[in-house]
């Protein structure tokens, strides 16, 4: 094992700030984790490297497993692994357990209001006090850095993640939904298709509620909402606030009535709850499916469409785009929109 005298004056020390340097250098949690977890790899040369997030209520999001032929991340039928139900962080940041042939170190990386990120090493002896005080200072680079990221990506207000987030996150799904639909039909995959539907959410006159109860219950009446809405969610669907008192949600729903049913349960959910003195807030909701074929600008426009035709309506109801070109379009009578 290395001490610092003996890295001195050797590559090792410019591979060391090459790695601070790329850590400092990424834009979002993944790419940073995988930072990370290569530059671990490299210095610590172990057995095992893994990082775990794991969310509040306990279940794991993810497991990414870093080894010499690169990286790979898992986030579908995960269990906590034990060590991290056994680990007492109370006294420090890091857990160990000795064992025969090897050696696990746990360390509890980073805690924010949603999730917990925990890191495994495995060492086929223990750590050196030089090692354990490079991890402990690139865990500390790591956690400053998603501090400032969590800030850029989440919404200040309700914690929900921001428009920023929600650029992002459209490119990635247009990537996803674009490989299959490159891919020869017949092939296998080609079937397992994911669908994707984006919806636009707006409260409806919201600016009544902050003209007669002010700006401040308005804000409040916004954290419920997004804690309301955030409830009804399945795990991997996405919820942004959009702007002021509008969001987005991005879900996958292979069938078109599951998905009817998905957004129509989350209207009657918003709707039903109680707000302290308010009473009823509702939210129309205008719904567009992602396809390849269309740039991100004209999907926000269809769904934009479908809100305002649900506005038109009355409001408090959903619209899928696709009904309204089905219909010939909106025909408007007297100020009334008839439904198709
Ligand atoms: P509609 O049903 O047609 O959507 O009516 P509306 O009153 O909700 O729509 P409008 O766009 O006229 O008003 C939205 C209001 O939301 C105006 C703005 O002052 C308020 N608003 C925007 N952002 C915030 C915010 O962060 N907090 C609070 N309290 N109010 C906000
Ligand atoms: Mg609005
Ligand atoms: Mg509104």
């Amino acid at each position: 094992m290395s001490n610092p005298a003996d890295l001195a004056g050797t590559g090792a020390e410019r591979t060391l700030i090459g790695n601070i340097a790329d850590l400092t250098a990424v834009r979002d949690t993944e790419h940073l984790e995988f930072s990370l977890l290569k530059s671990l790899h490299q210095l610590l040369q172990p057995q095992d490297l893994i990082l775990y997030k794991r969310h509040n209520d306990g279940h794991l999001l993810a497991e990414m497993r870093y080894t010499a032929d690169g990286g790979d991340v898992q986030i579908d039928g995960l269990t906590v692994p034990e060590i991290i139900g056994q680990a007492d962080f109370t006294a420090s940041n890091r857990y160990t357990e000795e064992h025969p042939d090897y050696s696990l170190h746990l360390f509890s990386l980073f805690e924010s209001r949603f999730y917990q990120v925990y890191l495994l090493v495995q060492t086929e002896q223990g750590l050196s006090s030089y090692h354990s005080d490079l991890i402990t200072g690139l865990m500390d680079i790591y956690s400053n850095f998603c501090n400032l990221l969590e800030d850029a990506q989440k919404d200040q207000l309700t914690g929900l993640a921001n428009r920023n987030s929600f650029d992002k996150y459209i490119k990635k799904i247009y990537q996803q939904v674009s490989q299959y639909s490159n891919l020869e039909s017949g092939t296998d995959d080609a079937g397992k298709a994911p669908v994707y539907w984006m919806a636009l959410l707006d409260v409806d006159h919201f600016k009544k509620i902050n003209d007669n109860f002010g700006h401040l219950y308005g804000d409040e009446v916004l954290v419920l909402l997004a804690q309301t809405m955030q409830h009804k969610l399945r795990r991997n669907d996405m919820l942004f606030r959009y702007g002021g008192e509008e969001f987005v949600l991005v879900a996958e729903c292979s069938d078109e009535q599951g998905a009817r049913e998905m957004f129509e349960r989350l209207r009657c959910a918003v709707e039903q709850r109680d707000f302290p003195q308010l009473g009823t807030v509702t939210v129309s909701i205008g719904v567009t499916r992602i396809s390849p074929q269309m740039m991100p600008v004209t999907l926000l426009e269809y769904a934009d469409q479908a809100l305002y035709h649900s506005k038109d309506c009355g409001r408090n109801q959903v619209t899928f785009y696709a009904d309204m070109k089905t219909s010939g379009g909106l025909k408007v009578a007297g100020g009334e929109v008839e439904l198709f």
